[in-house]
């Protein structure tokens, strides 16, 4: 496994419009979360080179140690078999999977599916049921193989590494996936060639102006910084939009956690009896779908939620 701490890093001017002057926002460690004078991208800079990205994701996610481990934080394998294990955790994400089908189907011209980041295939999954035809690419060989071993056709691979075939696809969904990448604009524009004419894209991804970064300061989730490259708000995502020759259809922001205890939760994970464990993360969900959601609600609606969602149509 390559330790990502060894990798060099480097600064990058912006992806969106390539200007080079930036305003510092945060600094945290050794990174600075910057703001694009001209047109407003936050970016994180210094940051692994493009190349290095298949040996950082195998770092975080990959090898088949990492898969069968179910301890560590970022560890993936942890997170599939909680899916696995836990059947109210697979109804959660299925009825989020669900909701943003139904966009999809109402938008895009056929039923041609492409899962860019696509995972385990959880997503992938829950398509097939609704009679999608689908695909799907992801960077982290072990999840890809996950997602393969579930029947699902998951290429490894980056968008920039991958031949699509042109207009060979409906819909391309990317679930928090854009903010990885290293030239989301040039991946868009890829995507743009492999979708049939008016087919759909859709992408969500942590909301530069949530009301909780403004809350949390350097705290904010969002901040995951050798992996968060670009931080997005409803209006630069606009922006890389109409840059990829995309028209935006919806945008909504969703998800705003009252309770987000994550790492706690991890802490005491097998050290306290698995009922109680589960009961406490049960709580959380709870705490957050029902009290999180009526206080969040007028900042969601302002667009100030903690993740943004949109929807687009190839022009
Ligand atoms: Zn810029």
């Amino acid at each position: 496994m390559v330790d990502s701490d060894a990798i060099s890093r480097i600064d990058v001017p912006c992806a969106l419009c390539g200007c080079g002057e930036a305003e510092v926002r945060y600094r945290i460690g050794e990174f600075r979360v910057q703001q694009c004078v001209q047109c407003g991208l936050v970016a994180v800079n210094p940051r692994f080179p493009e190349e290095e990205t298949s040996h950082v994701y195998e770092a975080y996610y990959g090898g088949e140690a990492r898969v069968q481990d179910t301890d560590g934080e970022k560890c993936y394998g942890g997170y599939i078999k909680d899916v696995e294990r836990q059947r109210s955790r697979r109804v959660h994400l299925n009825r989020i999977h669900r909701r943003r089908l139904r966009t999809l189907e109402n938008l895009a011209p056929g039923r041609r599916l492409l899962d860019v980041g696509s995972a385990a295939g959880f997503f992938l999954m829950d398509a097939r049921e609704r009679r999608w035809e689908v695909s799907g690419l992801d960077v982290s060989d072990s999840a890809a193989r996950y997602a393969r071993s579930h029947r699902l056709a998951v290429r490894t691979g980056t968008l920039k590494d991958t031949h699509l075939e042109p207009e060979s696809v409906d819909a391309v969904t990317m679930w928090e996936v854009v903010e990885h990448l290293h030239d989301p604009l040039r991946d868009l524009l890829t995507l743009r060639h492999a979708l049939r004419p008016h087919g759909a894209l859709a992408i969500s991804t942590p909301n530069y102006d949530s009301v909780l970064r403004r809350i949390r300061g350097g705290r904010w989730h969002g901040f995951k910084l050798d992996e968060h490259l670009s931080l997005f708000s409803p209006q630069t995502v606009g922006l890389l939009l109409e840059e990829a020759g995309f028209e935006p259809v919806r945008l909504l922001t969703v998800r705003t956690d009252l309770l987000r205890a994550r790492r706690a939760l991890l802490r005491i994970r097998g050290r306290v009896p698995d009922a109680l464990y589960e009961t406490l993360r049960l709580g959380q969900t709870a705490i957050n779908e029902s009290l999180g959601k009526v206080i969040f609600f007028p900042w969601e609606k302002l667009l100030q939620g903690d993740v943004l969602e949109v929807y687009a149509r190839k022009r």
